[in-house]
C-alpha cells in the first residue's frame, strides 16, 4: 500500500548527521503501510551544533518521536526531561518518545533489541559467559543487556584498555554487576578458553571500508561451541561470520537486531505491534538495491 500523507498523519524521524544510508525509514514506513497506519518516518539531518534546536523543535512540530543515531546518541541526553532505565545506565538514547504535554523520554532500545534478536535466534543468554569485542554505544547497549539478562561475568575487549575500563567502570557503577576489560586483540586467548557467546561490536567488517577485515585475529581459533554475533549487518554476511561457519561456530549477523530495535521503538510510539517479517523485508530489499 501506497504511503498517503495528509493533515492528520502522525510523524516520527531519525536524527543523525549524516542519514541518508540508514535503513529507518524504508523499515518502519513499510511497517506502517502495511498496517494501514496513517504514519509517516522522515529522515532528519541535524548538524551537531544544532542538536538542541531540533530535539525542542519536535514538540513544536508535533512530532510522536523519534530516532537518534550517530553521533547525537550521547549528546542528546542533557535535551531530554527524563531517561528509561535502560537509557540511564546505557548514557545514550537512541529513541526519544514525546509524551501528551510535550515531555520527552529518552529510550534505548539497541539494548532491547540485541536480546529479543538473540532469543529469536533461540539463545538464552542467562548463564553465557560473553566477550564483547569494542567499547563504543554498541557494545555498551550489548554489555548493559547480557548482564540484564542474566549472563555471567561480561568481558569488554577493546583496542583501547583505558576506553575498555571506563566502559566496564560505568557499567558497574550503574548496574551493581561486574564487568571485564581486555584488551583486543592481546588477551582474547586467555579470554577464548572461558567465553561461548562472542559479539563483535566493533565497526571492523563494515562495508566499505572495512569489508574485508575481521576483528578476531586468525591465530585464535575460533570454536565449534560459540555463538558469534556480529552487529555489523552490512554486508549480511561479514568475514567474522564466514570464519565463524567455516570453524563450525552459528554466526548470527546484525539485521535481526536492527529490525528489532526499530521494533522496540515502533512499539512505544504507536502502542502496536510491529509487523517484523514486513520490517525485515524491507531492510533486505532496500540492501540489496545498493549492491
Ligand atoms: P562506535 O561508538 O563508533 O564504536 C566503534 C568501536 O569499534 C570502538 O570501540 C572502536 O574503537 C572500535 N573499532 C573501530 N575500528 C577498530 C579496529 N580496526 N580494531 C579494533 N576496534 C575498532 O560505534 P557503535 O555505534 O558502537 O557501532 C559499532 C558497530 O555496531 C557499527 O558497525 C554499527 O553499525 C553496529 N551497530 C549495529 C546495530 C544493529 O542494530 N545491528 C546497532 C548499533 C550499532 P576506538 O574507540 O578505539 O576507535
Amino acid at each position: 500500500m501506497m504511503l498517503t500523507i495528509d493533515g492528520k498523519t502522525r510523524l516520527v524521524g531519525l536524527m543523525g548527521w549524516p542519514v541518508e544510508h540508514s535503513l529507518s525509514p524504508a523499515m518502519h514506513n513499510a511497517a506502517f503501510a502495511a498496517l494501514g497506519l496513517d504514519w509517516a518516518y522522515v529522515p532528519l539531518p541535524v548538524p551537531p551544533d544544532r542538536l538542541g534546536e531540533a530535539v525542542r523543535g519536535l514538540v513544536a512540530l508535533g512530532f510522536a518521536g523519534a530516532n537518534v543515531t550517530v553521533p547525537h546518541k550521547e549528546a542528546v541526553v542533557p535535551f531530554l526531561d527524563r531517561l528509561t532505565p535502560a537509557a540511564q545506565a546505557i548514557g545514550a538514547v537512541n529513541t526519544i518518545l514525546v509524551g501528551p504535554g510535550g515531555e520527552l523520554t529518552g529510550d534505548n532500545t539497541d539494548a532491547a533489541g540485541f536480546l529479543a534478536d538473540l532469543r529469536a535466534e533461540g539463545v538464552e543468554p542467562s548463564g553465557r559467559r560473553p566477550l564483547i569485542l569494542g567499547a563504543g554505544g554498541a557494545a555498551r547497549a550489548v554489555a548493559y543487556a547480557l548482564s540484564q539478562a542474566g549472563a555471567e561475568l561480561v568481558a569488554i575487549a577493546a583496542r583501547n584498555l583505558a576506553k575498555a575500563q571506563r566502559l566496564a567502570d560505568g557499567l558497574r557503577a550503574a548496574t551493581g554487576k561486574a564487568f571485564l576489560a581486555a584488551r583486543l586483540p592481546e588477551d582474547l586467548p586467555d579470554l577464548a578458553r572461558e567465553a561461548d557467546l562472542i559479539v563483535n561490536a566493533t565497526t571492523v567488517g563494515m562495508a566499505p571500508h572495512q569489508a574485508d577485515a575481521s576483528p578476531w585475529p586468525q591465530d585464535v581459533p575460533l570454536r565449534p561451541a560459540w555463538i558469534i554475533y556480529d552487529l555489523v549487518y552490512v554486508p549480511a554476511e561479514t568475514l567474522l561470520l564466514r570464519r565463524a561457519r567455516a570453524a563450525g561456530a552459528r554466526g548470527i549477523g546484525g539485521l535481526g537486531m536492527l529490525v528489532q530495535q526499530g521494533a522496540a521503538a515502533f512499539r512505544l510510539w504507536t502502542g502496536v505491534e510491529p509487523p517484523l517479517a514486513v520490517m525485515r523485508q524491507a531492510c533486505e530489499e532496500r540492501l540489496r538495491d545498493r549492491e
